[in-house]
Parts: structure tokens; sequence; C-alpha cells
């Protein structure tokens, strides 16, 4: 049989190869927790208030500062999934992600991105659009026993009781803010360059 073929062969303009869902995933393109991922000026910011938090011997602990949008992706997608928001056939591609969402069965894929959607420990949907993937986002613990004398970016000295919690204390916020680091009241852990 003579075909005439016009333009590439097919093997040429076949999609590139991928790789099924799956919690295998949730490993790359991992997250940051230091400060150093952070865009200036935020970046100063934020080591600022930090350093003045721990002088006045409260501890601070960093859960997350950068994240790729790559991760952001994998993570919003398999919320999606997961709460049937989105069919694993019409998620997005996102270029450098050569991830496959359709498994052979319709419960094959919900069930790859229920394992991605627990190893992620997913508890909010995951923004795709989040001053994280910025740089211009930290989560972060604060916590003090008793009352501190802390200094905010402008030299008063501000006293924070734990009468209000500590994560929690309008307070801590107003010093943070002096620093240029808002807190996103909403989202406990999350404070950011303008409080998104
Ligand atoms: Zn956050």
């Amino acid at each position: 049989m003579i075909r005439m073929s016009r333009g590439l062969p097919a093997s040429a303009i076949r999609e590139p190869q991928r790789e099924l869902s799956g919690p295998h995933w949730c490993d790359r393109f991992p997250g940051d927790r230091t400060t150093a991922t952070l865009r200036q000026p935020f970046r100063r910011g934020v080591i600022a208030f930090i350093t003045a938090l721990e002088r006045a011997g409260a501890h601070v602990s960093i859960a997350s500062t950068h994240r790729p949008i790559e991760r952001a992706y994998l993570m919003r997608c398999a919320w999606d999934v997961f709460h049937h928001k989105a069919r694993p056939g019409n998620l997005p591609r996102l270029p450098g992600v050569d991830i496959e969402w359709v498994h052979p069965t319709p419960e094959a894929s919900w069930e790859a991105c229920r394992a991605m959607y627990e190893r992620y420990s997913l508890r909010h949907k995951p923004s795709l659009t989040s001053r994280h993937i910025e740089g211009r986002a930290i989560d972060m613990a604060v916590v003090w026993g008793g009352t501190i004398t802390v200094q905010d970016a402008n030299g008063r000295k501000v006293s924070l009781s734990t009468a209000q919690g500590t994560d929690m204390n309008p307070e801590l916020h107003q010093v943070g803010a002096t620093y240029g680091v808002i807190k996103l009241v909403s989202d406990p852990p999350h404070w950011s360059d303008d409080g998104r």
C-alpha cells in the first residue's frame, strides 16, 4: 500500500512520554523552608522581624517559604480531582511537568490523586497565584511564654502577652507590619508582603 505522507512522520509528532500521576510525584519540585528563596525586599523584612522576635525570647519555626509553580500545579490538580471539581482528562498542562493524569480507569485516576492529596497533607485549596510562588510569603509559627518585649522596625518597644494566644495576637501582627511582613488573619501561619 502506498500512502502519501505530508509533513512530519507520526512518530515525530507524538506527545512526549508522560508519567502516570501518583504520590511519587510529591517529592519532586520540593518547596523551600528558608528565607534565602524569598524575594527582596520581603526577605530583608522577614529576617529582621524574626531576629527581633528571637531576641525578645520568642520561638519561630518556618513551615514554608517559596513554592515552585510546578508544586502548586500538582497540588491543585490533585485537590480538584479528589474533590470531583475537575476530570483528570480536562486538567491543564504545565510545561516541564510531564504528568499523565488519566489512568486506564476513572477509579485509578481518582485513587492516584487521592494518594497525592494525602501525601501533600492538603487542608486548604492550593492557589495557583499564591504569594509563595512569587517568594513573597512565609508560613511560620511564633510562640512565646509570658510577656515579651519586641522592638518594631521603628525602634518602638512593644509588649506582647499570650492573653490572645501568640500567633493570632493583633499586636504581633502590628509589629510584623512595620517590617513589611503582613498577616493574613484567615490563614494562621501565613504572612506575606501584602497580606494575601
Ligand atoms: Zn502560606
